[in-house]
C-alpha cells in the first residue's frame, strides 16, 4: 500500500522506510510459527555450512560465493516469513486513529484514540511521552 484515506480527511502516504506512524503487529497466535520459522531457516543453513556441501547451501539460499550469497538468501527467507506473520498498523498523524491490518487481505479496520490526536504511539520514541503503564 503506498497510500490510502484516513476517516478524518487525512491522506496516509507509506513510500519510504522508517515511518513514524507505521508500525508492525506480530499477533500471538502466531508468535510461535513465526519463531519456529525463523529458527528452521538459521537451522537449514547451519547444516548446510556444516555438511560443506556448497552445492546444498547453492540450491537453498542462493548461487554463487555460497555463504555470501547464503546470507542474502537467508535474509530474503526470513523477510518472507516476517511479512507472512505480520500485519501492519498505522496512526493517522492528524486524528491519531490506529488502522489496523486484518490478518488476511489488506483490509484494515480504525481504532480511535479515547483522548484523540495523534500520539505518535507507533514511534520509536513513544515511551518517551506520558502514557499509562501495561501491567
Ligand atoms: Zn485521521
Amino acid at each position: 500500500m503506498s497510500k490510502f484515506g484516513c476517516t478524518c480527511g487525512n491522506v496516509i502516504f507509506d513510500i519510504t522506510d522508517n515511518l513514524p506512524f507505521k508500525a508492525c503487529l506480530l499477533r500471538n497466535e502466531v508468535e510461535n510459527a513465526f519463531w519456529e520459522e525463523v529458527h528452521d531457516e538459521f537451522e537449514a543453513l547451519i547444516e548446510a555450512v556444516e555438511s560443506g556441501e556448497k552445492a546444498e547451501i547453492a540450491n537453498t539460499f542462493g548461487e554463487s560465493s555460497p555463504l555470501a550469497k547464503a546470507m542474502g538468501g537467508l535474509e530474503r527467507r526470513l523477510y518472507g516469513i516476517h511479512a507472512l506473520r505480520t500485519s501492519y498498523v498505522y496512526e493517522c498523524a492528524d486524528c491519531g486513529r490506529l488502522w489496523v491490518q486484518k490478518a488476511a487481505g489488506n483490509q484494515f479496520v480504525s481504532y480511535v484514540p479515547e483522548e484523540g490526536g495523534y500520539q505518535a504511539i507507533l514511534s520509536a520514541t513513544s515511551g518517551d511521552s506520558e502514557s499509562l503503564d501495561c501491567e
